[in-house]
């Protein structure tokens, strides 16, 4: 598929995987699934050529910033890194003031992360090009679930019935909640694992199972999804230290051995060694998916660049 030819996936935005139907989820795997042979190959192709891709990231990345430049430039199209730290933002300018004042730049895809939930659909609602979500608070981060179903599909060669246990800080977690939704609408069975205060409130209307025993939780599971605790967003104390969390909800190969024994573990970085994961588990070479994930990240980034910038070619723009 080109930028130009019919789109399968109508939407210029991609903001989150809530509300994605199964065939828009299919289609953006399908097309990603394409993209990982010219990803390792290093290809550049022309598909994006003469468009202009903008990264506005008000949170630090590494690997989420980068992993869209690659994919941006592979697919032949400019890229601008906005260095939001050290511009105007730092001098008081609102959000919409900044993203005007880009826009009078003419990006065709703008790829947002900001600690604020909801701040990608703002921008959606006031400018004309299209919007990719990389990352709001601890809201939705669709491209990292997409390409953790990639990960999935590829290795176990389906989803739909697949038991996955995502496990630790899921209050905090926007990988959680994106994650949660695609498994569940691509038919996988759904299971969170933490101490309740890494809960959120309403956890109960997402339809998942609960765990606050660790080995309960994955006992019988397919793929265990470890969660970074994110202590930057914990305003006060919600583990009574670090070294009781690790000792409880720490994936090590003792804790594991109760997921079945076929069972791969991914984590969607950065790790915290030691505490949420332990070195010897991360680096499995068998079992842990986790520099693959990082991997088709960019072959991912290609597809959801591409789909909606397919979306706005039919428009005309
Ligand atoms: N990199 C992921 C995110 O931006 C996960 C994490 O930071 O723990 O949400």
């Amino acid at each position: 598929m080109t930028a130009s030819a019919p789109s399968r996936f109508p939407h210029r935005h991609i903001l989150g995987i809530e509300g994605m139907s199964p065939v828009e989820i299919g289609t953006l795997l399908d097309l990603a699934e394409g993209y990982i042979d010219v990803s390792t190959r290093k290809e550049k192709l022309g598909t994006l050529h003469g468009r202009t891709v903008m990264n506005l990231f008000f949170e630090d990345s590494t690997r989420t910033r980068t992993s869209f430049e690659l994919a941006a430039l592979r697919l032949g199209a400019d890229v601008i890194n906005m260095a939001v730290a050290n511009s105007s933002v730092k001098k008081g300018e609102t959000l919409i003031d900044t993203a005007l004042t880009l826009h009078a730049m003419h990006p065709d895809v703008l790829i947002i992360r900001h600690p604020n939930s909801g701040a990608p659909h703002l921008l959606a609602q006031k400018l004309g090009c299209s919007v990719i979500n990389a990352g709001d608070g601890s809201h939705e981060h669709p491209t990292q679930a997409l390409l953790d179903a990639l990960t999935i599909r590829r290795r176990k060669g389906t989803i739909a019935g697949l038991t996955v246990a995502i496990c630790g800080d899921v209050a905090h977690s926007r990988v959680a909640r994106s994650n949660i939704h695609l498994l569940q609408t691509m038919g996988a069975r759904v299971r969170v694992v933490g101490p309740p205060t890494l809960m959120p409130p309403a956890i109960d209307r997402f339809g998942v199972e609960v765990f606050h025993d660790m080995k309960k939780g994955l006992t019988g599971c397919d793929i265990v999804m470890m969660l970074r605790l994110q202590l930057e967003r914990m305003d006060g104390a919600f583990v009574p230290s670090l070294r009781e969390y690790s000792h409880f909800y720490g994936l090590d190969h003792e804790m594991l051995a109760a997921a079945k024994p076929d069972a791969l573990v991914m984590h969607p970085g950065p790790l915290n060694r030691g505490i949420e994961i332990s070195t010897e588990v991360a680096d499995e070479i068998d079992r842990s998916l986790i520099l693959q994930q990082v991997e088709y990240g960019v072959a991912t980034r290609m597809a959801c660049l591409e789909a909606v910038v397919a979306t706005l070619a039919e428009a005309g723009k």
